[in-house]
């Protein structure tokens, strides 16, 4: 296995990975960002950012992201397109594995970010990519002229629900509470949209059309009084958050109950409470708080800033 030795690897190439980058690259760390599994982090499958300082028209999402990283490219931050097996933080420099290649790092920056989250039915499982998806960007098109239901009470299910009117004739906003969580803008702006309906206490318990291949509709259970019945749609989209990519390093560094990296000092990992280091953390994989692209870029920031401090300290 070939083995590379690097001043900074950063994990994650979304909006704290890339911040990270333009920070390191810019100091001569030639960092090196393993991309993962979703390129671009969730800034690179959503629409319009409306609220990403600097743009006062907005800006896509994609185009934001596309930015950032010929920004950190343009000071020396190298990609590439793999993700970890394998991470071992107890050797100096830290060992880490691609499957194809072992990368050795004096600075590790985890900013792997969270994926979607999955209701966990089966029938859910076995229909994704067959009309269940948690990507309205990416799978919005195919539902032209058609019913749809959305499930989430957050801002990603009214930002989904919002999208997909582009698309289907009516979306139904289904969500397990009569409480939402999403601020007062999206949600009225939900509530005003004519193809949109949103249902209350609303459970999904099982998607329709496994046999067929296809979705065709949910059945659905009242959260209050128990009652089953069915809502005929083409496809169902999740919106209902996130989960912290940090398996990998469990046992290694602290996290918390939901698997989010516990952090001190903002972005200094930990060891059952004793700081790691050289290895930081920053962006969605930290952040179960307020988990936006602007936060996820300051932290990305501050880990890059202590990564060199690290370096520096050391004579590097
Ligand atoms: P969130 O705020 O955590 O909301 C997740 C929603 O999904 C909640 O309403 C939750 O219901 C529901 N949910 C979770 N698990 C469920 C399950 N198993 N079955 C049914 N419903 C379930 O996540 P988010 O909407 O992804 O937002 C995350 C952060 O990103 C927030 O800070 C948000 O403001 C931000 N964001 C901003 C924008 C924007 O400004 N344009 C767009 C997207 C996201 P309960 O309420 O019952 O827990």
């Amino acid at each position: 296995m070939m083995s590379d030795l690097r001043d900074t690897v950063i994990l994650g190439s979304g909006c704290a990975g890339l911040t990270a980058a333009i920070y390191t690259a810019r100091a001569g760390l030639k960092p090196l960002v393993l991309e993962g599994h979703e390129p671009g982090g969730q800034l690179s499958i959503t629409t319009l950012v409306e609220n990403f300082p600097g743009f006062p028209e907005g800006i896509q999402g994609p185009e934001l992201i596309g930015n950032m990283k010929k920004q950190a490219e343009r000071f020396g931050a190298t990609f590439e397109l793999t993700h970890l097996s394998k991470v071992d933080l107890g050797v100096y420099p830290f060992r880490l594995e691609t499957g194809t290649s072992e990368i050795r790092a004096h600075t590790l920056i985890v900013a792997s970010g969270a994926s979607a989250r999955w209701l966990g039915l089966p029938s859910e499982q076995a229909l994704i990519g067959h009309g269940v998806s948690s990507c309205a960007t990416c799978d919005g098109f195919f539902f032209r002229g058609k019913e749809i239901a959305v499930v989430g009470g957050g801002d990603s299910a009214m930002e989904e629900a919002l999208f997909l009117t582009r698309f289907a004739t009516k979306v139904t906003l289904l969500h397990r509470r009569d409480q939402f969580r999403a601020s007062k803008i999206m949600l009225e702006r939900a509530i005003a949209h004519s193809q949109i309906e949103l249902r209350t206490n609303a459970v999904v318990d099982e998607v329709l059309g496994v046999e067929e291949k296809e979705v065709k509709g949910l059945r659905l259970r009242d959260a209050i009084s128990g009652g089953l019945s069915e809502l005929r749609v083409s496809g169902l989209f999740l919106g209902i958050g996130h989960e912290p990519n940090a398996k990998m390093l469990a046992g290694q560094i602290d996290l918390d109950e939901e698997g989010y990296i516990l952090t001190a000092g903002n972005v200094l990992t930990t060891r059952n409470g004793v700081v790691v280091p050289g290895v930081f953390a920053c962006g969605d994989v930290q952040d179960r708080r307020y988990r936006q692209a602007i936060t996820a870029a300051g932290s990305g920031c501050m880990a890059a800033l202590e990564a060199e401090k690290f370096l520096e300290a050391r004579g590097h």
